[in-house]
């Protein structure tokens, strides 16, 4: 199934063109990586796909849904019904525990209640290998631990897709190594469907499909035919 169709997506911001005329689909269970120098326009287009910003130009599909012409106020119901984010800088709450901070995009507007988030959360944090850290707040854990927090809570309303923006880019290279293999799991296990921006080679060369991206332009970079 289609989970995913940018046709013709720009964005304009003055005369800069951050995007031009992106096309590109995603089937179920896809996984994608992005790579390109700093600039060229990869949050630009995370920001689009994720539902945090508009396009200035062209259509998105969301599993069926053309969500280009959503107002901002339908467009977060479908962030958090759809979308799951990672980011470079974990983003997670301070003053919450890792259980509560998985828990937090289920209870929003109410969309599931406390009991089966709980145990929900608790499901994705053994996933995660983090079992035994239920409790801690985000200050007791390593930087590795906060990003497995952070993808576990990116998973807690069974997002159609994953989006992860330079996951591993506060890392070294062991804890990185790490959180790449969740990423595989995650995507072999669970059929789910990942879209990462990555400096990184190593991650990038997991991924079903490898993109490049360049002044806004958007190519898919061939694999290698081996012989
Ligand atoms: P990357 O993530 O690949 O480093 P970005 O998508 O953040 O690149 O930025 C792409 C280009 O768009 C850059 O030239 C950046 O300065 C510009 N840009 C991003 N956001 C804005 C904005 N809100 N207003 C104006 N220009 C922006
Ligand atoms: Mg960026």
């Amino acid at each position: 199934m289609n989970i995913l169709t940018l046709t013709e997506i720009s964005k304009i911001y003055g005369d800069l063109k951050a995007l031009d005329k992106i096309n590109l689909t995603v089937e179920e269970g896809e996984w994608l990586s992005i790579m390109g120098p700093s600039g060229s326009g990869k949050t630009t287009l995370m920001n689009i796909i994720g539902c945090m910003d508009k396009p200035s130009l062209g259509k998105i599909d969301l599993a069926g849904q053309d969500i280009s012409k959503l107002s901002s106020k339908e467009l977060t119901i479908v962030r958090r019904d759809m979308i799951g984010l990672v980011f470079q800088q974990f983003h997670l709450v301070n003053y919450l525990t890792a259980l509560e901070n998985v828990m937090m995009p289920a209870l929003v507007n109410k969309n599931m209640n406390r009991n089966e988030a709980q145990r929900k959360a608790k499901e994705l944090l053994a996933l995660v290998g983090l079992a035994k850290r239920l409790k801690h707040k985000p200050m007791e854990l390593s930087g590795g631990e906060k990003q497995r927090v952070a993808i576990a809570r990116a998973m807690i309303n069974d997002p159609d897709i994953i989006l992860a923006d330079e996951p591993t880019g506060n890392l070294d290279t062991e804890t990185s190594n790490m959180i790449n293999e969740l990423f595989m799991k995650i995507n072999q296990e669970r059929n789910q469907s990942i879209i990462i921006v990555t400096h990184s080679l190593e991650l990038a060369n997991l991924a079903s499909y490898k993109y490049k991206i360049e002044n806004g332009e958007f190519n898919m970079i061939l694999p290698t035919i081996q012989f």
